[in-house]
């Protein structure tokens, strides 16, 4: 005969309080969700030990020597009905005559829902980036019905207790388990569980207790978002269902590219050209940027890749304070375009500088010449 004691783990003197309290420990345990198809079995024999020792009739006929379960045809209040039902009446849905019973017990759904969350896309200039902008969003969101305002029945009308579960907004039935027989317990079809059904729906927002209609919603979007960026606007969203609080509304940012600079990170790049001779005697030039026309010091001697940093000219930071910073790379203009008196002065100077190369190279033409140039300034 089977030990239903040592199944469940209890003294045989185990109180029903001991008995139930040690049977739901290992139903949790054993759950699908925690152990696993491995449980299945080892939940089978505690289930079977709690048929017996859970009933008072049952277990002192156990006690004395008989096992009930052996004249009932053993598995027969099983057959027929899966682990999964058994589990579903315990952990789904706490009906009546389930052991865990009593903590949720359900009474009518309420109509009451939260709006839902609603996304919208806003695109921007770097500059808008840079310093933050106040932008007009246009979005669809729905509305409390003014006409029924959100109670979803035709004006001169309410809802009305349903006469199938009588305002319960739960049916129960009975059902054979391993347990014997359990009560469970569902949603009423007749009223979809809210214990009420309305009889004339509201016709503006046909029993919706919503409409939708276009808003415009005013975003600040602060300075240092990017593409991706979400802003929340808690509370701008579609209207709640019967009453219920309103969603959320979301501004996904899209940031445009920029012709002449670009950002990296909470910095902005961009590349100024730098003719060949303010590079070598130095000068200094306006470069127009987001915060208007700034001046770039030019190094006597200057080499192109070289790069001015601008402190606070970049990105502001997203909810932090400070910008980043604005790097002007600057690159040194060969011209190739000189006149025959330019052309003569650069010669004077390569004389002077010792430089003198042959006439050949000093033709203004492209690439070549330039590679050539250089080779000839290495060889020096
Ligand atoms: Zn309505
Ligand atoms: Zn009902």
């Amino acid at each position: 005969m089977n030990d239903y004691y040592a199944t469940l783990g209890i003294e045989r003197n185990a109180s029903e309080t001991e008995i139930k309290k040690a049977y739901r420990k290992l139903a949790r345990e054993l759950h699908p969700d925690v152990a696993g198809p491995a449980g299945e079995e080892r939940f089978k024999e505690v289930a079977a030990a709690y048929e017996v020792l859970g009933n008072s009739e049952k277990r002192s006929q156990y006690d004395r020597g008989v096992d009930p379960r052996a004249h009932s045809g053993g598995q027969g209040g099983a057959q027929g009905f899966g682990f999964e039902d058994i589990f579903e009446q315990f952990f789904g849905g706490g009906g009546g005559g389930s052991p865990f019973g009593g903590g949720q017990q359900r009474g009518p759904a309420s109509r009451t829902q939260r709006g839902g969350d609603t996304l919208v896309q806003a695109s921007i200039s770097l500059k808008e980036a840079v310093f933050g902008v106040e932008r007009q969003v246009q979005v669809d969101l729905a509305d409390v019905c003014s006409t029924c305002s959100g109670s979803c029945c035709a004006p001169g009308t309410s809802p009305q207790q349903c006469s199938q579960c009588n305002g319960q907004g739960v049916v129960q039935r009975m059902a054979r388990s391993l347990l014997g027989n359990v009560m469970t317990t569902s949603p009423c079809p007749a009223c979809g569980g809210y214990g009420t059904t309305i009889p004339s729906p509201c016709g503006d927002c046909s029993g919706q207790g919503r409409t939708h209609t276009r808003h415009t919603v005013k975003v600040d979007i602060p300075a240092g978002v990017e593409t991706g960026t979400r802003i929340r606007l808690a509370g701008r969203g579609d209207a709640g269902v019967a009453g219920g609080p309103k969603g959320d509304l979301y501004v996904e940012i899209r940031e445009k590219g920029d012709e002449v600079f670009e950002r990296r990170g909470d910095d902005l790049h961009c590349t100024l050209e730098v003719p060949m001779t303010a590079a070598a005697l130095g000068a200094q030039m306006a470069v127009d940027t987001f915060d208007g026309e700034q001046h770039v010091d030019i190094r006597q001697g200057t080499h192109a890749g070289t790069s001015v940093k601008l402190k606070g000219l970049g990105v502001g930071k997203l909810q932090r304070a400070g910008r980043g910073d604005l790097y002007v790379h600057l690159d040194v203009h060969t011209p190739t375009d000189l006149t025959d008196e330019q052309a003569e002065l650069m010669r004077q100077l390569a004389t002077l500088r010792g430089e003198e190369l042959p006439e050949a190279n000093l033709a203004p033409i492209g690439g070549g010449v330039f590679s050539r140039l250089r080779g000839a300034f290495k060889t020096r």
